[in-house]
């Protein structure tokens, strides 16, 4: 049971390690999933205010130009486009005070003198002196998709508004999304509030203008949250573009970016770790068995030790134990100063038993003088086989006349009491010596009741006497 035990505890220690180990790994692999998602984020977060700083800087130019070069009173055509070859930008149009059009590019006479600021809503704020960024709008001119760039600036006439545009398909704002990320495979779009695409990082998209169109699964994603993963395995995070009615996204698949952590780097920890989970249990079950079987061998030792001190017929202590216990009986009576005494019983005539009955009656003969002595005896005295039919009796804290009459009590008990053999009755007898101890070393003490014993034999047998 105890070895069992050890056993199962072993292995629940050695359980609870793998849990652990394992916990640990897991932890740690997922610990590197989130780093390199963090970073992920991080590269949104850059390739987001790149942005912002790029359309603040263009309208802080466009301020700085257009007071210097569109403040006369009468700007010519030529100015106009001069500055607006400048920006590279495909259309512009320059407001007057009250918001109507100075000049416009490409030159479109009948819009001169025209109110925009109700068709734009990014014109309509710098008219109010804030700058403004637009949503994808068609051109003035031409009808082009465009995103423009609106900046209220100070002229000698009140305040003028100055607005470029890009092409929204030849942006330079698509040429740097191209470069976000090295990843292969990425997906990069700025898009306005409507979900029309500002510029890309795609330049496949062939006429597709929203994102919805261009890229459907991540489109109903970044509805659902601003960062996770699409259906089709794409890894993606969005942030807002600060100044412009913009959001940019990045999304890259999966694969990917997990890359790093994929594949043998996360599969072989996993191995390693099977393989010392296997080892361990082999070890620990060996180990287990090791244990078990040393304690089943100490038991079975202690066991045999008990047995080689019990002897076989009678079921009492052997001479060995017997005398064992006398040392141990004349060690207390001697540190205690209580008194000891022996019995020694020896059955009579019992060769005439054998001879007339047979050896197995003989035995049978022996068990029961054996049964009736210990009976007859106090729970602490100890009484042991001395040799075939001699018993010895240990009587602790006894002296001579009651170990005599102890003595006296076993004789008539075995007197008394008759062996059936079949139909016959069969008369045993003892004859006892009785010794007690004076100091006398334990083998003169047993000598002395043999000698006792002997002249009890010597008086007649069945009889009990003492030294
Ligand atoms: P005495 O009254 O002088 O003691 O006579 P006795 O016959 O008892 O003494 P003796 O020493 O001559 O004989 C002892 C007999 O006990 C001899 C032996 O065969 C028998 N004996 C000893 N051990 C055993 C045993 O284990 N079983 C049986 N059946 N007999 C035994
Ligand atoms: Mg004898
Ligand atoms: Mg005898």
């Amino acid at each position: 049971m105890r070895h069992l035990t050890r056993k199962v505890l072993l292995l629940l220690a050695w359980a609870l390690l793998c849990v652990l180990s394992g916990g640990l790994l897991l932890s740690a692999q997922r610990q590197s999933e989130r780093d390199i998602t963090r970073v992920f984020e991080d590269r949104t977060d850059v390739a987001a205010r790149l942005t912002e700083t790029y359309t603040r800087d263009l309208l802080d130019q466009e301020r700085r130009v257009a007071g210097r070069e569109l403040s006369s009173p009468s700007v010519s055509a030529q100015d106009f486009e001069s500055v607006t070859n400048l920006f590279g930008y495909e259309a512009a149009v320059l407001l007057d005070a009250r918001g109507r059009v100075l000049r416009v590019a490409p030159a479109k006479a009948p819009l001169i003198g025209q109110d925009l600021t109700k068709k734009y809503a990014h014109l309509r704020t710098a008219a109010t002196g804030r700058t403004a960024v637009s949503t994808v709008v068609p051109s003035a001119a031409k009808g082009i998709p465009i995103v423009a760039f609106a900046t209220p600036f100070e002229s000698g006439q009140g305040r003028r508004v100055f607005s470029g545009a890009f092409d929204v398909r030849t942006t330079p704002i698509g040429a740097y999304l191209r470069k976000v990320t090295p990843l292969e495979g990425a997906r990069v779009y700025l898009y306005d509030s409507a979900g029309t695409i500002v510029a890309s990082s795609r330049n496949d998209l062939l006429g597709l203008k929203t994102l919805a169109q261009a890229d459907p699964e991540l489109a109903r994603a970044v509805t659902r949250a601003t960062a996770g993963q699409t259906g089709g395995g794409y890894q993606y995070s969005t942030r807002p573009v600060a100044g412009a009615p913009w959001r940019l996204v990045i999304a890259v698949p999966s694969a990917q970016l997990f890359e790093p952590i994929n594949g043998s780097r996360r599969y072989l920890p996993w191995l390693l770790w099977a393989a010392a989970v296997l080892g361990g249990l082999a070890c620990s079950l060996l180990v287990g068995n090791l244990l078990s079987s040393r304690i089943k061998l100490r038991d079975a030792n202690q066991s045999l030790d008990q047995l080689a001190r019990i002897d076989a017929l009678t079921g009492l202590y052997n001479r060995r134990q017997a005398q064992d216990s006398l040392d141990e009986a004349s060690a207390n009576a001697h540190r205690h100063e209580q008194p000891l005494s022996v019995l020694m019983i020896d059955v009579d005539h019992f060769k005439q038993i054998n001879d007339n009955y047979g050896h197995d009656t003989g035995d049978e003969a022996l068990r029961l003088i054996a049964d009736i002595v210990r009976t007859t005896l106090r729970a602490g005295d100890v009484l042991g086989r001395w040799g075939g039919e001699e018993f010895l009796a240990i009587l602790p804290s006894t002296g001579r006349s009651g170990a005599t009459r102890v003595a006296e009590r076993v004789r008539e008990a075995i007197s008394s009491t008759p062996v059936v053999v079949g139909d016959q009755l069969i008369s045993l007898s003892v004859s006892i010596g009785v010794a007690a101890h004076s100091g006398e070393p334990n083998d003169a003490l047993v000598a002395a009741a043999d000698t006792a014993m002997y002249a009890a034999k010597a008086c007649g047998r069945d009889r009990v006497q003492t030294e």
